[in-house]
């Protein structure tokens, strides 16, 4: 049994196997975190936890379906018995499965398998892990969002995503935003602090590689975020660790 040492953090990263997840999980474990990767895939998230540790980083994996209640539930006994704990949770696992449809093609059951993902799976992973979280002195809970998130943005003609079509894709992470601030609000006075971050537009398999940015750059703002110190915002959105509007 792995127990954590003193003074350690133990973090989870959801949707860890690739791209920013991955990357975030690499960032949180240089900074001497225990980080467990959580991934839907037990072949995948095992091999990227060989190749974490092969860098000499602290790091644990575990089979993790954010939409399957069955991998979600056992989640506190695990943390509890091998870490004595959890203090940082990344809410980064999401899909994005309407690039370019317009809202007169889009159906429903896409809609709906968006939100079980970037959405009903973000809830159910924290609502499962919050008790754990709360009882923390330093509770993070970051929320991978996105600029298409950001009802500012996608209010704006001029904004340089006005040509983008994704409604179920943008529309959940806007409900993740309304998550971020729903908890935070809760959560005021008790020191956890919930904030979502905008990676930007990275190079990863959702990103494509005509993207600008690296998932090192990505993961910046939302390692940022997991290790704020106790004067740090909480119930915020932040894209290049600068406030974003909503
Ligand atoms: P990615 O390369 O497609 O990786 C997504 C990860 O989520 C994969 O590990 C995937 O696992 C996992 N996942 C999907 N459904 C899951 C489920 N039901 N349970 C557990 N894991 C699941 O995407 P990314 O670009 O790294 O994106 C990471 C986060 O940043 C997402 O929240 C995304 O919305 C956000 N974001 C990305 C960009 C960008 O430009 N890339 C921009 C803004 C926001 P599999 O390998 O099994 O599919």
């Amino acid at each position: 049994m792995t127990k954590r040492s003193k003074g350690r953090r133990v973090a989870l990263v959801t949707g860890a196997n690739k791209g920013i997840g991955f990357e975030i999980s690499r960032q949180l474990a240089g900074q001497g975190m225990t980080v467990v990767i959580g991934a839907r895939n037990e072949a995948r998230v095992a091999e990227a936890a060989t190749r974490l540790r092969s860098e000499g980083l602290d790091i644990h994996h575990v089979r993790l379906d954010v939409t399957d209640l069955k991998t979600i539930e056992p989640l506190p006994q695990f943390f509890e018995e091998q870490f004595g704990g959890l203090d940082i949770l990344v809410n980064n696992a999401a899909i994005l499965l309407d690039e370019g449809t317009p809202f007169d093609e889009l159906e429903i059951n896409v809609l709906r398998k968006t939100f079980e993902t970037n959405f009903f799976g973000v809830f159910a992973v924290t609502k499962a892990l919050l008790p754990l979280i709360r009882r923390s002195e330093m509770g993070r809970i970051v929320n991978l969002s996105s600029e298409l998130g950001s009802l500012a943005d996608l209010s704006d003609p001029e904004s340089p995503y006005a040509g983008f079509l994704s409604f179920a894709y943008s529309a959940s992470k806007v409900s993740l935003n309304a998550l971020t601030v729903l908890l935070a609000k809760e959560l005021r006075g008790s020191g956890v602090k919930v904030n979502s971050a905008d990676p930007g537009w990275v190079k990863t398999d959702m990103g494509t590689e005509a993207a600008p940015l690296t998932p090192e750059e990505g993961a910046d703002t939302p390692v940022w975020l997991a290790t704020l110190p106790a004067d740090g915002p909480t119930g915020g959105f932040f894209s290049s660790r600068q406030p974003l509007a909503w």
